[in-house]
């Protein structure tokens, strides 16, 4: 059995105590790939859902807790006149120097993970049947796949998150095509899944899939 280790983190333990009084789910898959749109749909159902991207982008706003943090240790030019994170020129910084993506990382992932524990209790706390964190890089993380009961991958071939992602975005096919080679395989991706939604259809198929997905989560039941 395991002990009581150092080197959790206490932020998590939060989440153990969730772990036993709901069915906690993890979603993740490439850019673009339909996570949100996946989440979205869930969260229509009834499911609790917790962005673990949003509250990334909402530390990094105007106002966000992280912002005095990264001025303090990039300088100001990493700052829009805004107040808000300059993503182009971090993106830029921390895809050339791993370094520059570490030091970013130990300012911003206890603060996400904090502000995602404090979602995850007050989400817990409406009664929602279940609750979904939606995070682009479980797999990357490795600390994440231990911590869910169920872990639900949403998969298209690789040019469908091209077309996509350079739809909705400014960004050039060499760009996306970059950020896809940064991130897990889909392979790696889905080797761990409990379930996998495929979304290459049309949105009515996607919603299909994401209705049974709900009703098998409803089914988990809690030791
Ligand atoms: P990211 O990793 O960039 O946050 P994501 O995985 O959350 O992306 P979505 O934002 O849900 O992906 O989808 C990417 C884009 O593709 C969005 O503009 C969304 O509306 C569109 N999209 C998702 N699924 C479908 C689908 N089945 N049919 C058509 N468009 C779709």
């Amino acid at each position: 059995m395991a002990t009581a280790s150092p080197t959790i983190p206490s932020e998590q333990s939060p989440l153990s105590t969730l772990r036993e009084l709901l069915p906690l789910v993890g979603l993740t898959g490439g850019i673009g790939s339909g996570k949100t749109a996946v989440s979205d749909l869930l969260g229509q159902m009834g499911a609790g859902i917790i962005d673990t991207d949003l509250i990334a982008h909402q530390i990094t706003a105007p106002g966000g807790i992280a912002i005095p943090l990264i001025q303090a240790k990039f300088g100001p030019e990493f700052i829009e006149p805004n107040g808000a994170l300059d993503r182009a020129k971090m993106r830029t910084l921390v895809f050339g120097s791993p370094d520059a993506r570490e030091s970013l990382e130990e300012i911003t992932h206890p603060l996400i993970r904090q502000e995602t524990l404090k979602q995850a209790k007050e989400l817990a706390d409406t009664g929602v049947p279940y609750l979904v964190f939606v995070v682009p890089l479980l797999i990357e993380s490795g600390s994440w796949a231990g911590q869910v009961d169920y872990l639900v991958v949403v998969d298209c071939p690789e040019e469908t998150q091209i077309q996509r992602v350079m739809q909705r975005s400014k960004l050039s096919r060499t760009e996306v095509e970059g950020i896809l080679n940064a991130q897990a395989s889909r392979q790696q991706r889905l080797r761990l899944a409990n379930a996998v939604i495929e979304n290459q259809g049309s949105l009515a198929e996607l919603k299909l899939a994401v209705e049974q997905l709900h009703q098998k989560i409803l089914g988990i039941k809690k030791a």
